[in-house]
């Protein structure tokens, strides 16, 4: 999720396949807009195969046979990461039971892109397939003006696989599903409306006190819980929380009309940018970043009026068809991006973090998700190259906490120049071409 701000940019050399720009009423507005590349060919990695360890010795993993540190594990949320890690765990052979506290009719809100990084770690899995089918491919990102005329439009490299889509986007509750549905088939048990509320830990095991009275142990707990985690605040102190980075978001589910195909931004002369993902052959998400010092605070019953105040100045067909549907039963939804990036080690004894718990970026980089699936690859990875525990944790971490922060700090500084009314759109282009670099090189 970027919004190019105002600022002239400069031209980095046009690729894959070049930039379209249409000369289309580029010269009434106020930001003149050229061609941009975010992606240059010798800057990515794109061989099919790029995990350190083989695929094969994640297959390889029978279910029963498992020969790794550890032999069952509870896993605490059951998010992305976490279904994704008892999955991953599943085929290994390691016994799993996945504690979330909320229910499964809460799996609500809007989409999720899932950049090329996560489509490989999902193809790792098995998992690619069924997302893609649930979701919409895309290889396009456009940039529009308020009117809808095209300005640029680039592709995206196919970092996974030549033949298929760059990147993905899919209803987050549809993605809940597939991978709620992976791990229970895979054999992980899952426990919702449930929590843990206590754990203790000695040196065979951990054991964790379930909301509804019953006690669980296993050999390690997997904390999911997301970038509020109470196991964090529990295991590693009161100093690791999130912080509030200065802007949130809103964000709403629109029918799809043929013109929002791809990642779109529609810039309006003011800086105001609107930006449009496709979830599935019907369905797209529109968004729009809000810069405040402050969280800020709407009264529900002034969300409809301010969100169609926010899409006023924008007249492109659909996005007028967007504004008559702001309040028709579809939810909208503001979050302030509060951040958190936990310096390794991410373990205590027989508790580990994983996605959110441990990092929680802005969205900019749109791979917070990406990250959180990427860890459970990685965790299950490790966890079976090695007997011992301690070793598979630290081993986890090493292959972790530099990537996940070096996308953390260019999602950070792409946010901290959409804040700074000076920003320079070229820097932003050079740090999101540096991020999809890096994303696209082996974990
Ligand atoms: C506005 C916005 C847009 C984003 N867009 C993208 C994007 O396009 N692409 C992308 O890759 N990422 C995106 N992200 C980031 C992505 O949503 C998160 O990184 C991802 O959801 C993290 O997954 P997780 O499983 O770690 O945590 P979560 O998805 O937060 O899951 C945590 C789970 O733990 C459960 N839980 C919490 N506490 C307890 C407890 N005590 N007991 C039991 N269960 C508990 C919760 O109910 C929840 O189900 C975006 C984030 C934001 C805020």
């Amino acid at each position: 999720m970027v919004a190019f701000n105002r600022g002239l940019a400069s031209n980095p050399t046009a690729l894959f396949g070049g930039s379209k720009a249409s000369g289309l009423a580029r010269d009434s507005l106020e930001t003149k807009y050229i061609a941009v590349s975010l992606h240059r060919a010798d800057e990515l990695h794109t061989e099919k195969t790029q995990w350190r360890s083989s695929p094969r010795e994640m297959n390889n993993g029978r279910v029963g046979g498992n020969m790794g540190a550890v032999k069952n594990v509870i896993v605490l949320g059951g998010g992305i990461g976490g279904l994704t890690a008892a999955h991953a765990l599943r085929r290994i052979g390691v016994s799993v039971r996945v504690i979330e506290m909320g229910d499964r009719s809460d799996r609500i809100g809007t989409g999720i892109t899932l950049l090329g990084n996560a489509l490989r770690a999902l193809a790792e899995l098995e998992l690619v397939e069924a997302c893609l089918q649930g979701g919409h491919g895309w290889d396009v990102v456009s940039i529009r003006d308020a009117a809808g005329n095209p300005l640029l439009q680039q592709f995206s490299p196919r970092i996974w696989d030549p033949d298929r889509p760059a990147a993905l986007g899919i209803m987050r509750p549809r993605l809940g599903q597939i991978l709620e549905e992976a791990a229970r088939t895979s054999g992980a048990e899952i426990a919702f409306n449930t929590t843990v509320t206590r754990i203790d830990q000695d040196a065979e095991g951990v054991t964790v006190q379930l909301s509804h009275g019953e006690t669980d142990r296993a050999d390690l707990l997997i904390a999911a819980d997301g970038v509020y985690s109470k196991t964090r605040q529990q295991i590693f102190g009161e100093e690791f929380k999130p912080h509030y980075a200065g802007q949130g978001v809103w964000r709403y589910t629109v029918s799809r009309t043929e013109a929002m195909d791809g990642f779109i931004l529609y810039r309006h002369p003011t800086g105001r940018v609107v930006g449009a993902l496709p979830l599935s052959k019907e369905l797209c998400y529109l968004f729009f970043l809000e810069t405040t010092d402050e969280k800020l605070r709407v009264a529900q019953d002034q969300v409809c009026h301010y969100v169609r105040n926010l899409l006023a100045p924008f007249t492109a067909p659909e996005l007028i068809q967007a504004a008559d549907l702001v309040g028709e039963g579809n939810h909208i939804s503001y979050r302030p991006f509060d951040v958190l990036m936990m310096p390794a080690p991410w373990h205590r004894g027989r508790v580990v973090l994983l996605g959110d718990s441990a990092h929680s970026l802005t969205p900019q980089m749109t791979s917070g998700g990406g990250m959180a699936i990427e860890d459970a690859l990685v965790l299950a990875q490790e966890l079976r190259r090695s007997r011992d525990l301690e070793t598979a944790l630290a081993g986890y971490c090493v292959r972790r906490e530099e990537r996940v922060k070096r996308i953390y700090d260019i999602g950070y500084a792409i946010c901290n120049e959409e804040r700074n009314p000076m920003h320079s759109r070229e820097y932003q282009i050079g740090l999101l071409r540096e991020g999809y670099a890096f994303l696209s090189a082996p974990v």
